[in-house]
């Protein structure tokens, strides 16, 4: 009988305040929510499905974050909240300020075209046809909050007015808010090892016979009967393996009943699990079977 291992404390690190992270992946970030704006602009003039599109918006930017995050090694979990936050309001302010943009260059090219016209037949020119320029931003979203906004829906076609476009508007950004939250979340509900700065990841992974997965389950006091149909195994860890080592075995379609998703193994403990496996890998497979990677 094998003689039972017991968890240790999962890793609690986290990455430090650096300087970089604040002058450089900061800015990234604030930089690719407005690149979205942009992108969200131009391909709403075309396709915007109402409350799906700011979903996807978020979506996108939450994933880009999280990318960021492991590409770079940027493990400072505050400033990557920060970077939720700014780019999120650039993400949504981005698209209103392009819109104000927009109409701002259409005004002053319909203010060219009559003072061309009136050049050719200056009787012609009517003063009052000139269009009014917008004295900024605040005031173009009022004009546009005053005239109404469409929103066209499977249920039908409403225009808002006033105080409710505003609403709508902050709808819009909260959707855009809420996925970019929960992929940052996900994304951080993974360890980061302040010692070597990088993120956990997956080491090794594979399939397991039922006589090694029940050598496992015992080891960790895991019911026995989970393991007559083998099981599939994870390590995940650090670079440089100077944190806990994480170890999880699922069970196909069993529910993991009376154990936990992953469990923390320091250096003694994971050379055990280790050992199994690689006996594991040793042992002569089934034809078919799922390499042991
Ligand atoms: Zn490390």
């Amino acid at each position: 009988m094998e003689a039972r291992i017991h968890q240790t404390d999962p890793p609690t690190g986290c990455g430090r305040w650096t300087w970089w992270a604040w002058c450089l992946w900061l800015p990234g970030c604030v930089g690719f929510g407005a690149l979205l704006a942009w992108v969200a602009f131009e391909v709403g003039h075309y396709f915007a499905p109402l409350l799906v599109y700011p979903l996807m918006i978020g979506f996108v930017l939450g994933a880009a974050i999280v990318a960021l995050m492991r590409i770079s090694r940027m493990g400072h979990r505050p400033t990557a909240w920060l970077a939720v936050g700014f780019s999120v309001a650039v993400a949504v302010v981005g698209q209103h300020y392009l819109s104000y943009r927009s109409a701002l260059d259409e005004a002053q090219r319909r203010e060219e075209a009559i003072l061309h016209h009136a050049s050719v037949a200056a009787d012609d020119l009517i003063v009052g046809e000139l269009a009014p320029v917008s004295a900024g931003l605040g005031d173009y979203l009022q004009r546009q909050a005053d005239e109404g906004r469409t929103i066209r829906s499977v249920l039908g076609t409403y225009t808002l007015h006033g105080s409710m476009v505003w609403l709508s508007w902050a709808l819009d950004g909260l959707l855009v808010l809420l996925p970019a939250v929960a992929m940052v979340a996900f994304g951080l509900r993974r360890p980061f090892c302040g010692q070597c700065g990088s993120w956990y990841a997956t080491r090794r992974a594979g399939q397991l016979d039922a006589r090694s997965a029940g050598r496992l389950a015992e080891l960790f006091e895991w019911p026995l009967e989970n393991a007559v149909h083998g099981a599939h195994f994870r390590l995940m860890s650090c670079d440089r393996g100077c944190t806990p080592t994480g170890f999880s075995l699922s069970w196909g379609e069993l529910p993991a009943a009376g154990q936990p998703g992953v469990v923390w193994l320091d250096d003694a403990r994971r050379n055990r699990v280790v050992e199994i496996l690689d006996q594991a890998c040793k042992q002569p497979r089934n034809p078919g079977s799922p390499p042991n990677a």
